[in-house]
């Protein structure tokens, strides 16, 4: 039988930064990977129609990836990763030609809030200047250790003003902070698309500050030059380097625990793979404690807890990519020129109470108005399509059960491919001729690639008040252990949840070194 220091369960970019960071520590590891490539998230591939022109099919916009700690540990730009930050980061084009524009330069951003409303400028530039410190001090320190228990939690803030500043603004809602604290209908839309929607239920009191933090935070969208699929191919490398080994189609049947501890895994293949110290699972909750564990072996209370686990229902994303034979040229741009750099463009929202209408639609399983967003990759990074030509792609978020049932999707497809390209082109009419060809990916392929996506939830887990810090993924459980000695978790459903981030992966890694006494910092250095 084959045998490990540990086994890591899915090669998304959580498990492979965790296996390379133990690697480094001195362990043998294998990661299993049911895919036929590693990566997960970070997915670059080519049109099979179209020689040459790649498309990322999950993550594009990453934020803040050179400023990971894992980014400068492992060491990720001597193994080939590449980050670019075009400096118009976010576009948002509204119906009558104008844009609210983000930049990595706040005072151009602030110079942008002001077209719509000067004192929406002036309250951008507040919350900036006072967010700042708590960023800094408190949130980004806060997202990449273990959550500490609320209560222990709140009493550490309530010592210092920072502290008590931010729990007084995330009592709010994010809506009651921008209904609050912003008065122009397209900057409260713009302040709200760009974090609430994407991650967390905006009527949902207790994450009121996230917008705040969003206005603070130096961190902006990158994109992975090569593709995001280059990022995968670096931590591949990192793990390889370590002496790590990454078993890909490879799927576990279960978890073999003997004497109460987590000591190997059979795969679907039947075959036994043992692991001496650990077993870290970057699967969802239904994967890890149902899938994987013998009925025996879970407690009522952990199956009930796993039952509850809820998905985002506003995560799920249509995609429509398109192989182009010049970039989309849009028609604001007459009057901004530098339109042609943007890096994210929003099309379709122009009024904050539009995010009622999409609410409603997904709770209904129906298509609201169409809100989009996506790039042009090639204006940035021309290896991402033959010589002269470009790829661009444009997301939406739909529902996952589309009128009850997400195999609706596979008839609908197309039809609401086509209602995205009719908007798009309102926008930027050259696209009439400049399409060479065009594909569509429903939330329904998104769970048939990643079925750790369930329900099509990208961020594998709600954020909700009982899922978020030492609740995540459920109560008291954030600590990245499980009731099995053994047996830890390392993805998307721990703290700090969601999106390339790395850091479940990297706050899991401190844990599972600190379990076998093995020193981080000397480990690594
Ligand atoms: C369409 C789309 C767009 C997105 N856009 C962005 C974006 O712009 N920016 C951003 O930051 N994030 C984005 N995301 C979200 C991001 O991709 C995920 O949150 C992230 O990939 C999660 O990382 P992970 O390592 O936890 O899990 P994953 O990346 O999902 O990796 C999990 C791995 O486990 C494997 N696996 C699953 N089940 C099993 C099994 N039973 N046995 C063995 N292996 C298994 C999977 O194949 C996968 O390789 C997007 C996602 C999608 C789908």
């Amino acid at each position: 039988m084959a045998e490990y220091d540990g086994i890591v369960i899915g090669a998304g970019h959580n498990g492979l930064i965790l296996q390379a960071y133990l690697g480094k520590a001195g362990l043998k590891t294998l990661c299993v990977e049911r895919r036929h490539v590693a990566g997960g998230g970070l997915a670059t591939v080519e049109d099979p129609r179209h020689p040459g022109f790649l498309h990322n099919t999950h993550a594009f916009f990453q934020r803040a990836i050179t400023a990971m700690p894992w980014y400068a540990d492992l060491e990720l730009e001597r193994h080939g990763a590449r980050y670019i930050e075009p400096e118009l980061n976010v576009a948002l084009l509204t119906r009558d030609g104008g844009a609210l524009e983000w930049w990595t330069d706040i005072d151009r951003t602030v110079a942008s809030f002001a077209e719509f409303s000067p004192r929406d400028a002036d309250t951008l530039k507040r919350w900036q200047h006072e967010f700042v410190p708590i960023l800094r001090d408190i949130l980004l320190p806060e997202s990449r250790s273990m959550p500490l228990p609320p209560e222990e939690r709140r009493a550490a803030l309530e010592k210092t003003a920072a502290g008590r500043r931010l729990l007084e603004v995330s009592a709010l809602s994010p809506l009651e902070f921008v209904h609050q604290e912003f008065e122009h209908p397209t900057v409260k839309a713009g302040l709200l698309f760009f974090n609430g929607l994407r991650e967390v239920d905006l009527r949902v009191k207790g994450f009121g500050h996230h917008i705040a933090a969003l206005l603070a935070s130096p961190a902006k969208a990158q994109m992975s030059r090569g593709g995001s699929a280059a990022l995968a191919r670096a931590l591949e490398a990192a793990v390889a380097e370590s002496g790590g080994e990454v078993r890909l189609m490879t799927e576990p049947a279960r978890i073999v625990v003997e004497n109460g501890r987590a000591v190997g895994v059979e795969t679907a293949d039947g075959e036994m793979i043992g692991a001496r110290q650990f077993i870290a699972s970057s699967l969802n909750p239904t994967q890890t404690f149902i899938d994987l564990l013998d009925d025996a072996l879970v407690p009522r209370e952990i199956r009930e807890q796993v039952e509850r686990f809820q998905y985002n229902l506003l995560a799920p994303l249509f995609a429509l990519h398109l192989n182009l034979r010049e970039p989309p040229r849009y028609a604001a741009g007459t009057q901004r020129p530098e339109l042609a750099q943007a890096l994210m463009v929003i099309m379709g929202l122009d009024h904050v109470d539009q995010f009622h209408d999409v609410v409603r639609h997904h709770e209904a399983g129906t298509i609201p108005p169409t809100v989009m967003w996506g790039a042009c990759p090639t204006l940035f990074d021309p290896s991402q399509a033959p010589a002269g030509h470009h790829t661009a792609f444009m997301w939406e978020k739909l529902p996952y059960r589309l009128n009850g049932d997400s195999a609706n999707w596979d008839g609908a497809r197309d039809e609401h491919g086509r209602a995205m390209l009719a908007l798009w082109r309102q926008h930027a009419p050259n696209l009439d001729d400049a399409v060479i060809g065009s594909f569509t990916r429903s939330p329904r392929d998104i769970v048939r690639e990643l079925p750790n996506m369930r329900e099509g939830d990208l961020l594998v887990g709600a954020f909700t008040n009982d899922q978020v810090g030492f609740h995540r993924p459920f109560r008291g459980a954030g600590t990245y252990r499980t009731h099995i000695p053994g047996l830890y978790l390392c993805g998307s459903s721990s703290h700090p949840g969601g999106n390339i981030t790395g850091l479940p992966g990297y706050i899991a890694t401190q844990v599972i070194l600190n379990d076998l006494g093995i020193s981080a910092k000397e480990a690594l250095a």
